[in-house]
């Protein structure tokens, strides 16, 4: 290699030694007729003296160098003088006096600092991608990814699992999102496309005797990118054989926690993980994927204010709706302007306003609670006895502030969910080192579309239902429980996955149930299928999203931080220009022709 040693491995022990490093220039600072460079390589960074005394032509180049020029230098490591050590780096003690230096390469002015771990517009970053990757955090999140999927691909290779390349060009496989097709020129007309996941090929894989497999997957999904989404995102897609729901979720158990254990161990988990159902996530935080890093949790108010004058808990609860609400500890105090953001945000979510009590400015007791220390809108409607009552149901206390949502079950949810996480984070209540994975269970199979005016289903249709409810399948379809698991993390699902049907006969009644025609399910399930009359085994799998977990590892809020060549979130590849016209020549080609909308 042109170099002996890497940059950031010299230290104290290496005093003495002739070296040779090649790397590129991050600082450089002229001193007093001395010139300093902080040389980097992708190990680190090591402090490199240019002495005219040692060598006048190396101390000739050294004066023309600029940031990011890529050089070689041989000299003797050295210990820094006393009180010129740095204790920030880990080659701190030490600086290579330099005898000789090449220039291996130029390099322009970068478009934003590379050395400096300050805010740069994402826009940019993204265009320069190649220049955002030489900086310490995004080297950092690029090492923790591969560690992870290192650390996956060794656990589940101990246990017997194998990896499978599946096809990227396929057939349409529903996962709830839009394909993404290619144009085959060979048969026109006709497309492949992206796997939205790896699902069905992994059931065939089952039938196949595979018994456990895993693969690291691209999956692609043309979503909205609103959010924090990607069209094409990383799982680890899994699936074994003769197994039932405790085996999948014991397995993710143990793989997160190890995994969490070997390569962020200063980060804390909850074990065992707790385990919500559906309907208590729901009641309790107002979601099926809740941060359980902090409680807030949600009361049912209705039955306290079912007779109350007050007009929109009347209205909310005559219409079948509820009044549900939670605590903010400390908060009865919240001036007018601090109570606006909430209200803002309530808006926003689609409720018509949010009604906040305060039980008063001091801390004390429920007891202790005079009607004069209640402020609310809603104050002049509600007795004290029934605030105290509220209170006592959310867990306040005097000095805290109810905030509370009225009307159409999901949607008060919806508000709720969002003000937990609002306050949670006002108020700091989330530890950003603590890791509280859940699993969520107990999901209805289906649930009803009212806009298409059919059963959708709530994973996907190879999800078994639970067997003592397979009768219900034709008398209450809403109530069919399936055998569905998410794992959830800080707020973030993580993973969905189920025990699947391996039943032909019940496979093709749940997609008739979804309101596909004989000739739908034909054409677009036909080989799973048949697949399924020749013995397949009773299965299950799961798939974890790898960007996600390595996003909550790296303290990183979206996962464009820890992928290395994103698109944005308008879908667009700003490096690379992509997507971009096609030709003439290959439209035609593939006998396509661009219509104008
Ligand atoms: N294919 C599912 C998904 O991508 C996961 C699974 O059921 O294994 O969400």
């Amino acid at each position: 290699m042109l170099r002996d040693h890497a940059c950031g491995a010299l230290r104290k022990e290496h005093v003495g030694k002739r070296v040779t490093l090649a790397g590129w220039v991050d600082r450089r600072r002229d001193h007093g007729g001395l010139v300093f460079i902080d040389l980097r390589d992708c190990e680190g960074v090591v402090q490199v003296v240019f002495n005219p005394g040692v060598s006048g032509s190396a101390h000739e180049t050294a004066s023309g160098l600029r940031s990011e020029y890529v050089i070689q230098v041989t000299g003797e490591v050295g210990l820094r003088p006393a009180g010129t050590e740095n204790s920030q780096l880990p080659t701190g003690d030490v600086e290579v006096i330099t005898s000789s230096v090449t220039v291996l390469n130029t390099s322009e002015t970068p478009p934003f600092y590379i050395n400096r771990e300050i805010d740069v517009d994402e826009n940019l970053r993204l265009k320069y991608r190649y220049l955002d990757l030489r900086r310490g955090r995004m080297r950092r999140n690029l090492i923790l990814r591969h560690r992870v999927v290192k650390f996956i691909r060794d656990f589940l290779d101990a246990r017997g699992f194998i990896e499978v390349e599946t096809p990227v060009m396929i057939k349409s496989t529903p996962e709830g999102a839009r394909d993404y097709l290619v144009p085959s020129r060979v048969h026109p007309g006709k497309f492949y496309a992206l796997p939205q996941s790896p699902q069905q090929l992994k059931q065939l894989l089952m039938v196949a005797g595979v018994e456990r497999y895993f693969q690291i997957a691209r999956c692609f999904r043309d979503e909205d990118t609103r959010a924090d989404r990607q069209p094409e995102h990383t799982q680890l897609d899994l699936e074994m054989s003769f197994v039932d729901e405790e085996d999948i979720l014991g397995l993710m158990e143990e793989l997160f926690t190890c995994l969490v254990k070997s390569v962020t161990p200063h980060k804390r988990l909850v074990e065992p993980w707790p385990r919500l159902a559906y309907e208590d996530a729901m009641d309790r935080y107002g979601t099926d994927k809740p941060d359980l890093r902090f409680g807030l949790e949600l009361a049912n108010l209705s039955d306290i204010v079912a007779g109350s004058e007050f007009g929109v808990f009347r209205e909310a609860i005559a219409a079948g709706g509820v009044v549900k609400g939670f605590s903010a500890p400390g908060c009865g105090g919240y001036s007018r302007s601090q109570l606006e953001e909430p209200n803002k945000l309530a808006q926003s979510v689609g409720a018509r306003g949010l009604l906040t009590v305060s039980l008063g400015d001091e801390p004390g007791s429920l007891e202790s609670l005079t009607p004069d220390m209640v402020r609310s809108v809603a104050a002049r409607f509600l007795g004290v006895d029934q605030v105290r009552e509220m209170a006592q149901r959310a867990g306040a206390s005097r000095g805290d502030l109810l905030l509370i949502a009225a009307g159409d079950k999901k949607l008060v949810n919806r508000v709720l969910d969002e003000l937990r996480r609002e306050m949670s984070s006002r108020l700091g209540l989330a530890d950003p080192d603590t890791l509280v994975f859940l699993f969520v269970r107990d999901f209805p199979l289906l649930r009803w579309d009212a806009d298409s005016g059919r059963w959708d289903s709530e994973h996907h249709p190879f999800t078994a239902p639970r067997t003592e409810d397979i009768p219900l399948l034709d008398t209450a379809p809403e109530k069919v429980r399936s055998r569905h698991y998410d794992i959830v993390c800080n707020g973030l699902e993580l993973a969905s996955g189920s025990i699947r049907i391996h039943d032909p006969a019940l496979q093709r009644r749940i997609f008739r149930l979804l309101a596909y025609s004989d000739e739908e399910i034909q054409e677009r399930f036909g080989p799973l299928l048949e697949a399924f009359r020749y013995g397949a085994p009773p299965h299950g799998g799961i798939a974890p999203g790898i960007d996600r977990i390595v996003m909550l590892l790296a303290d990183e809020a979206t996962i464009r931080e820890v992928i290395a060549f994103p698109k944005n979130q308008n879908a667009v590849d700003l490096m690379l220009d992509a997507p971009s016209a096609a030709s003439e020549d290959q439209l035609a080609e593939l006998h396509l022709s661009i219509r104008d909308e």
